[in-house]
């Protein structure tokens, strides 16, 4: 198996656009689950490079359950998209692509701008044993790819799944945990997964990313300790050692056109981010801590 773990003297690492993923990096892709304007790409953007990120997520071709949904804006958005992450100093987007044809898409119009920024080209939990897919997104090596796993087959099905990309051509993967569709995860969208995280980076020798909106996909923000579920999934997953963090944010979430009751505000980022880093250096304490018994016991 190309993504069976690599000698722990050479651990596995991939580098795009200066930045590297491995089981021991971190980044953070915080953005929009659908595009849906400039506006609205332009005011996400404008924050992350604030706070000295990036990396976003911005949604151009989305699969959705039912077709009377909006579906993106599809290349039409793209332009702009790629444009203003050149202007914000943002270096990847994860975007899900449903087609081949999509990817060729983004490369055009990559190629047309001068590749202002780059692609992380996402698989999505619906496609997630869609092989032709697979293996279109494994057989180009110009963007690494982000798979979510399958939100209904084993692990061991989706980690299959997964090794139809790497073995048409292109290992630069991110494994996504995103939660699994179960009536047991009631009232949350999905049943956190997140347990798994330490389990895949034994598995595999990918970085392994969190999805906290789509496994928990409402923000119910009004807890008693002031923490939205959703902030309470992503610490989850950063304090079990996760090194990649896909998160939905909107500049007015109510009146996002795609998983709007799980969108962050842009008002609450600063807060999210700030939690977040709290989380990293508890998982930092944790490493410590278990060197130090290690040597004890
Ligand atoms: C998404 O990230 O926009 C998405 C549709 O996720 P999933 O495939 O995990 O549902
Ligand atoms: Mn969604």
């Amino acid at each position: 198996m190309i993504l069976a773990p690599t000698d722990p003297e050479s651990p596995f690492s991939f580098t795009y656009r200066g930045l590297r993923f491995s089981q021991d990096d971190f980044h953070s892709f915080i953005g929009l689950n659908a595009v849906d304007s400039p506006e609205s790409v332009e005011a996400v953007m404008k924050v992350l490079k604030t706070h000295g990120e990036r990396c976003t997520r911005m949604g151009a071709y989305k699969p959705r359950t039912s077709p009377y949904t909006f579906g993106g804006l599809e290349a039409r958005c793209l332009p702009y998209v790629f444009e203003l992450a050149g202007k914000y100093d943002i270096q990847i987007i994860a975007m899900e692509v449903t087609h081949e044809s999509h990817i060729e898409q983004i490369d055009r119009v990559l190629d047309d701008l001068g590749h202002p920024t780059g692609v992380m080209l996402q698989t999505g939990t619906r496609n997630a044993q869609n092989f032709e897919l697979l293996k279109a997104v494994g057989r180009q090596n110009r963007y690494p790819v982000l798979y979510k796993r399958g939100f209904g087959i084993t692990l061991q099905e989706s980690i299959q799944a997964a090794e139809y990309i790497a073995m048409s051509g292109n290992d630069h993967l991110v494994f996504c945990l995103r939660g699994m569709k179960t009536q047991a995860s009631a009232a949350h969208r999905n049943l956190a997964d997140f347990s798994q995280v330490p389990l895949l980076k034994r598995l595999l020798k990918t970085p392994i990313c969190v999805d906290p909106s789509h496994a928990i996909g409402l923000r119910a923000n009004d807890n008693r300790d002031n923490l939205c579920d959703i902030f309470h999934a992503a610490v989850q997953g950063v304090i079990a050692g996760a090194n990649m963090l896909l998160v939905d944010c909107h500049p007015n979430p109510p009146e996002a056109l795609v998983d709007a009751r799980q969108a962050l505000s842009l008002k609450e980022l600063p807060w999210f981010l700030e939690d977040i880093q709290i989380a990293k250096q508890a998982y930092q304490q944790r490493l410590n801590c278990a060197k130090k018994w290690k040597e004890i016991l």
